[in-house]
């Protein structure tokens, strides 16, 4: 009988807590109607972006990434591919061959770039990306041989052909000097010649969200969106060549870099936009910009959390009112925290929470740590709600477009908040389902998007630069 009361008493203490947490963070909880509106702003963004007299000042830029089809399956070769902008750097060597069913296989190398490099000068940032290309080869043995390259850049370029990609602005936790501006392609092949002992034939540049498209729509002819929630977030999607004014002729599609973590730099959701979100926006790298982002991604949601446990604590809500200096410590709420607290598996999150805590240097009790869990778990929901609600209005747009009644599609999907978090990806689907209920949307993990895919759309572009070379 003790027991019932005790598990009783549990229930009712929890259930009070969410209720208490719920109504302190209200503007933290989005309800359908809210979502509908913003998928409509978003679907508005989305045309400002593509046509040419609203471009200049929209702030979804909807770039063309002039990759225009998914691979024929007769491209193969040996590519190395570059990945940078995601959670690690990468160097990558696939193969891609044609024995009946094309294969990729791959080499691949994960190296540091130390902070000093990422927000110091942008010579040294290629030139260390340099360096980790000839240690590759060196290590592969394949340096004396010029082998076509595609680079992975995620981050927001202007593109006007495939190999050539001038970089708009950093993101996430890069600041460069000297970059902003230019074309990467020309950074790369400068910082290769300054070395002198290798040579490379670079023949793509590619947004994260192409790659993730490019390696789903292989094995999948229906994938035309490519999605990432990751360290930020983006999303490309096949558009109408006759919808994206920006770009000469009408035939046909060409994939689109939508840049959504922009949406909303013009003020477009500052009603919804909360003094946490403003406070995070105020303390990064890049204020003013990529504020859907930082509602969303995996730089942002573990200090979201973070400042909203501060202000609990200040307001005498958790910890009896204390703080710690690790609690007051910009970036000690890492995102994976997140994820282990939400872990819903036999009360695991609950015993997560209070080592995270503990690790803070605090002495949490059974409803503070519930009282956390309730804070991951409203600041995660709202970033998949918020991605679903972008998603929708994609999948309008598409439906739109084939003139459908009902769509059917796949999207591609990579990322680590997706992939990591518990509970993200079926929130978001179920989501995206809710507002889009005349749409069949299959959802498709990328396995290594970001570096097959380069790979993939350099081999599509290398047959087709040697077909018209012959
Ligand atoms: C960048 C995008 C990228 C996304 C996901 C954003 O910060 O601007 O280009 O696709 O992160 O990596
Ligand atoms: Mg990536």
């Amino acid at each position: 009988i003790a027991s019932h009361l005790l598990a009783y008493y549990f229930t009712e203490l929890h259930h009070d807590q969410v209720q208490k947490v719920d109504k302190y963070l209200y503007h933290l909880r989005l309800s359908d109607e809210n979502l509908m509106d913003v998928s409509m702003r978003f679907r508005r963004e989305m045309d400002r972006g593509l046509c040419r007299d609203t471009n200049p000042t929209a702030s979804v830029k909807m770039l063309p990434t002039f990759v225009r089809s998914t691979p024929d399956g007769t491209e193969k070769g040996d590519f190395l591919a570059l990945d940078l902008g995601g959670t690690n750097f990468r160097v990558l060597l696939v193969k891609v061959s044609e024995n009946g069913k094309q294969r990729v296989e791959m080499e691949n190398q994960i190296y540091a770039i130390p902070e000093n490099l990422m927000r110091g000068s942008g010579t040294e940032l290629f030139d260390h990306i340099a360096d980790c290309l000839a240690n590759f080869m060196d290590k592969l043995g394949i340096k004396d041989r010029k082998l076509p390259l595609g680079f992975t850049f995620s981050f927001p370029c202007q593109q006007n052909k495939l190999d050539e990609s001038i970089l708009v602005s950093w993101t996430k936790g890069f600041k460069s000097s000297g970059v902003e501006g230019k074309d990467v392609v020309n950074l790369l092949r400068q910082a290769i010649k300054r070395r002198g002992d290798f040579d490379i034939d670079i023949v793509a540049v590619i947004n994260d969200t192409v790659g993730t498209m490019m390696t789903c729509g292989y094995d999948d002819h229906h994938c035309e969106i490519g999605l990432i929630v990751g360290t930020g977030t983006n999303a490309c999607y096949m558009e109408e060549m006759r919808h994206l004014e920006l770009v000469e002729g009408d035939e046909g599609r060409m994939c689109v870099n939508m840049e959504w973590g922009a949406f909303g730099d013009d003020g477009a959701l500052d009603d919804i936009r909360t003094d946490f979100d403003r406070e995070i926006d105020a303390g990064s790298l890049n204020p003013g910009k990529q504020l859907f982002e930082k509602m969303i991604s995996g730089m942002y949601m573990g200090e979201l959390v973070r400042l909203i446990l501060v202000k609990m604590a200040k307001d005498g809500l958790v910890f009896q009112g204390h703080t710690t200096t690790d609690l007051l410590a910009t970036g000690h709420f890492k995102t994976s925290y997140v994820s282990a607290i939400e872990n819903n598996k036999d009360n695991e999150g609950l015993a997560n929470a209070e080592q995270v805590l503990r690790g803070l240097g605090l002495e949490p009790t059974t409803e503070d740590c519930i009282i956390t869990r309730r804070v991951c778990q409203i600041v995660s929901t709202r970033a998949a709600h918020l991605c679903a609600s972008t998603l929708a209005a994609v999948l309008r747009q598409i439906r739109d477009n084939k003139a459908a009644e009902r769509l059917r599609t796949t999207i591609g999907v990579d990322g680590s908040v997706y992939k990591n978090h518990p509970q993200f990806a079926r929130r978001l689907h179920k989501m995206v389902r809710q507002l889009v209920p005349d749409c069949d949307v299959r959802f498709l993990r990328s396995e290594d998007g970001s570096g097959k895919g380069a790979a993939m759309v350099t081999a599509v572009a290398y047959r087709l630069a040697t077909q018209h070379a012959e």
